[in-house]
C-alpha cells in the first residue's frame, strides 16, 4: 500500500466510499463526481500506477480487475443496453489519480466516445 495514494487508502478502508463489489483482489465503488446515472471505478486493491503498469506486472490481476468490472457491469444491469469501461492513463488522457482504475459508465445513452 502506498500512504499517499487515495484509492490505496479507500481499499484499506480509511476513507470512505460507497462500495458496490469486493474481490479478495478487487474493489468497486461509486464515482463521487459521476458523469453517468451508473459511475463505478473498478481498482485492484494493489498499488499499480496505471493499467500498462499492471498489466506489465501481474496479467492475471489484470485479468480480475477486467472480471470484477463484467460483474459489476451485470449487477448494474447494464449489459443489455452497454456501458463503456474506460482508463484513462497519463497526461493525455487526464488522468488524475494514479492507482489504475476503471471507470464503468452507463444508465443512458453516453455519446461520442471523444469529446470534440
Ligand atoms: P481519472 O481522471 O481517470 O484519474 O479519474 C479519477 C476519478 O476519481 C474522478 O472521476 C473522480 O471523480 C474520482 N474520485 C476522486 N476521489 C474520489 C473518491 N474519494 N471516491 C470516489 N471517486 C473519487
Amino acid at each position: 500500500m502506498d500512504t499517499d495514494c487515495l484509492f490505496c487508502r479507500i481499499a484499506a478502508g480509511e476513507i470512505p466510499a460507497t462500495v458496490v463489489h469486493e474481490t479478495d483482489t478487487t474493489l468497486a465503488f461509486r464515482n463521487i463526481n459521476p458523469e453517468a446515472p451508473v459511475h463505478v471505478l473498478v481498482i485492484p486493491r494493489a498499488h499499480h500506477a496505471d493499467v500498462v503498469a499492471l498489466a506489465q506486472a501481474d496479467p492475471g490481476l489484470a485479468a480480475d480487475l477486467l472480471a470484477a468490472a463484467a460483474a459489476v457491469a451485470e449487477a448494474e444491469g447494464l449489459r443489455g443496453d452497454g456501458f463503456r469501461l474506460l482508463f484513462n492513463t497519463g497526461g493525455y488522457a487526464g488522468q488524475e489519480v494514479f492507482h489504475v482504475h476503471g471507470h464503468l459508465l452507463g444508465g443512458r445513452p453516453l455519446g461520442p466516445m471523444l469529446a470534440r
